[in-house]
């Protein structure tokens, strides 16, 4: 096997990984604010966590994974000052802040099944409120400072702050809404007291007073919580490192690690890594437009979820990713075509022991591994997996034209490999029918039988050449959104559109 090797963003280098614990990789990464659904942007930061911890499997490491959920005290925007997202949200909603949370948290927990995300540990921000306010409690002497608003902590008091965004004084802090006496603008709170006069639905008590925590703080808190520093990788889209990473890694030294981030270690995990954005042009990923760009919506509009895993995996993680409906129709017809040859090996296959090897798998399985071991290159691994998965039983048949055993234990042996590759694409190619990624809209009321009946009708029809009553038949199933498709090569057959 090749050696892992992964680009740190807090070096610009690729390393090499090597665990904290032999045999062991541990991963924290940054989670939803459950105040509203995630768009399919935010569902590309968890598509690549999850990417990296099969890797991490695959390369025999026993994962521990962690993407918390905030479900408090996040702010309209990075800001220390301003509407807290969930208290607005419940206000519009007339709900509980706490049901809110618990409803958007299901949601995503749904979307992240759909995409074949493994099931991770999903810590809430509420139910470490106590560590937080103890973490808090340790490091206010040496490196905060209470203000009205709350206990703020002083950045200078840690040594190369900033040092993850490179460039932290001009674009990352010009965001930040300035706090009344500040003593540096980057300066970011650990505790916000609530404003005189008013009640917070989510609010503690705290040696700062009553209030919640500083959103940077419980990712720090339950990283190190659940485990310990410095721990292996931390992810999160990217524009985290821009002030929310910085600002967790200057709480980790403050906390636990003093010195300077020449070792990066200090910073509380070895390496940083950051998924690039998706992004569209018309402002449909934005969640304050009417019809965004949730999981749900491509369902409703006939795509299986998984297209959308493709569409994620034929980019590189660190390249943008522009998001179209033809891109995600190609990225269907892409997965579609793997669906006849798998099937092909499968039955070929039937409950053969595979043999001990195949070259030609061999060299595929090696360097789809040499191509996810180089920073996680899924759009170069993928065309190993469909070289294999598309030669199908071709050249196993063409070998062995009078020993059907060995072409079965051949089959079995492909599908094996296939397999293994899978656990790190996560497309599930081997469990997914040429049915299940029709397209067909949520909207469409004609059902499948019926269809299949007009369908027959109509080749019974043409078999008599009475070809009035096939393009009559045609068209009637036209009238109702299924695209009937004759002679095509992938066998879609017929869609609806
Ligand atoms: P948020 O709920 O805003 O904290 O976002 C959750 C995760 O999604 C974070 O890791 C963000 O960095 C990431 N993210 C947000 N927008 C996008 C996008 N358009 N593309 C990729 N990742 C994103
Ligand atoms: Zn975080």
């Amino acid at each position: 096997m090749t050696d892992l090797r992964l680009f740190n963003s807090l070096t610009r280098k690729l390393e090499p990984f090597q665990p904290v614990h032999p045999g062991e990789a541990r991963v924290y990464s940054c989670g939803p604010t459950v105040y509203n659904y995630q768009h399919i942007g935010n569902m590309r930061a968890y598509v690549f966590a999850d990417t990296l911890g099969r890797t991490l499997q695959f390369k025999g490491y026993r994962l521990t994974h962690v993407i918390n959920i905030t479900d408090v005290g996040h702010l309209t925007s990075d800001a220390d000052a301003g509407e807290d997202k969930m208290e607005k949200m419940a206000a519009q909603a007339g709900k509980s802040a706490w049901d809110i949370a618990r409803f958007y948290q299901e949601d995503f927990e749904r979307d992240l099944a759909r995409l074949n995300v493994q099931k991770k540990a999903h810590p809430r921000a509420t139910e470490y409120v106590e560590a937080m306010i103890e973490w808090g409690r340790k490091i206010a002497p040496k490196h905060c400072y209470e203000l009205d608003s709350g206990l703020y902590f002083d950045v200078t008091t840690v040594a190369d702050y900033g040092k993850l965004a490179r460039a932290v004084t001009e674009d990352g802090e010009g965001r930040i809404e300035t706090v009344e006496g500040k003593r540096n603008a980057a300066d970011f709170a650990i505790w916000r007291k609530t404003p005189p006069g008013e009640t917070r639905q989510m609010e503690w008590d705290s040696p700062w007073g009553r209030g919640a925590p500083g959103w940077h703080l419980e990712c720090s808190v339950m990283g190190g919580a659940l485990l310990g520093f410095p721990f292996d990788i931390h992810t999160g889209g990217i524009d985290h490192r821009e002030i929310h990473h910085p600002n967790e890694i200057a709480q980790n030294q403050a906390y636990c690690c003093t010195n300077g981030l020449s070792d990066p270690q200090n910073s509380g995990a070895k390496i940083w890594m950051h998924n690039n954005f998706l992004v569209e042009r018309s402002g449909k990923m934005s969640k304050s437009s009417g019809e965004f760009l949730r999981l749900q919506l491509l369902i409703d509009k006939g795509y299986h979820p998984l297209a959308y895993r493709m569409l994620c995996l034929q980019a590189h993680y660190r390249s943008e990713l522009e998001f179209s409906w033809e891109g995600l129709q190609a990225a269907l017809v892409r997965l579609k075509r793997l669906s006849r040859p798998i099937a092909e090996l499968t039955s070929y296959a039937g409950n053969a022991t595979p043999v001990a090897a195949e070259e030609f798998s061999d060299k595929l399985l090696q360097s789809f591994d040499e191509s996810i071991s180089q920073d996680l290159k899924t759009p170069q691994a993928l065309t190993f997996f469909e070289a294999l998965a598309l030669n199908g039983a071709k050249s196993v048949l063409l070998n062995n034209p009078d020993y059907p055993e060995i072409v079965e234990a051949i089959c079995a042996y492909r599908l094996r490999v296939l397999e293994e590759m899978d656990r790190v694409l996560g497309l599930d190619i081997l469990g997914l029918s040429a049915e299940e990624l029709r397209i067909r809209p949520k909207a469409a009321t004609i059902t499948e039988p019926e269809i299949e009946a007009i369908l027959a009708q109509r080749k019974e029809a043409r078999a008599a050449k009475d070809f009035a009553t096939s393009d009559r038949l045609r068209d009637e199933l036209a009238g109702q959104g299924v695209e009937v498709m004759d002679g095509d090569p992938l066998g879609w057959d017929w869609k609806l559109g």
